[in-house]
């Protein structure tokens, strides 16, 4: 089995899940007392958030891009990153590296395109929303991604960072979710993308009307077919 590095702690919270579900997916796959080869280099997610809030997206690339390659060094076979968000930077955090990177939005495409669907919802952060280099990912695979209206969008982008990245889970907040859930489903959607690592902490197929693609898990299971290839 090959060694799992995770770039993560973005935010911490989501991270617990990669490491708990690639745990569970091997289990699964292997069974007896099998778990996976993992490095996770958790970063404090503190500092990031500032750069990205401050837009200073190449200081924060450069500054993952060092982790990455610490992750090789240490032993990884390949990469994976667990945020969505910060796929913006993916070309600056794989330089110089020479492993495999698993980027969540080709993963999340080929789950997509497998099930026959192309008209996701994607919830997500502002950023992954609303900027091109998620939704022109998912695009240039035929996938036509349609985002919420502005104050769904702002909402759910709220809930991401002052609840889910801080291991809040909320009531109200999951409601707040299945509405807007369904309102991008009204819009036409076929399938909804939790396009963000924290999203299923209140969202899953048991209450959403169309197919979920949660790019954690979708993560997580590319990570481990790679790693077992
Ligand atoms: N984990 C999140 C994502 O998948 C949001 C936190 C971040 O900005 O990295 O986008």
């Amino acid at each position: 089995m090959k060694t799992i590095g995770i770039l993560g702690g973005m935010s911490a919270a989501s991270t617990q899940i990669y490491y708990r579900e690639l745990c569970r997916l091997t289990r699964e796959k292997l069974g007896g007392l099998h778990s996976p080869e993992l490095l996770i280099r958790s970063v404090d997610f503190d500092g990031i958030e500032r750069l990205q809030a401050s837009s200073e997206w190449e200081t924060a690339g450069s500054v993952l891009n060092k982790h990455a390659v610490c992750l090789e060094r240490g032993g990884a076979d390949l990469l994976i990153l667990a945020t969505n968000t910060m796929h913006k930077v993916a070309d600056r955090i794989v330089d110089r590296l020479s492993i495999p990177f698993l980027h969540i939005a080709d993963a999340t495409a080929t789950a997509i395109l497998d099930r026959g669907l192309s008209r996701p919802g994607l919830m997500a952060t502002a950023f992954t929303m609303e900027q091109k280099f998620y939704t022109d990912r998912l695009k240039a695979r035929g996938i036509s991604p349609i985002i919420p209206e502005g104050d769904d969008r702002a909402e759910t982008h709220r809930i991401i960072y002052d609840e889910l990245c801080r291991d809040v889970i909320d009531v109200k907040s999951r409601l707040t979710y299945e509405a807007i859930a369904q309102r991008l489903v009204d819009q036409g959607c076929d399938c909804l993308i939790l396009g963000c690592t924290e999203v299923g902490m209140l969202l899953n197929q048991d209450n959403v009307g169309v197919p979920v693609f949660d790019t954690t898990l979708i993560h997580c299971n590319a990570a481990l077919e790679a790693a077992l290839a």
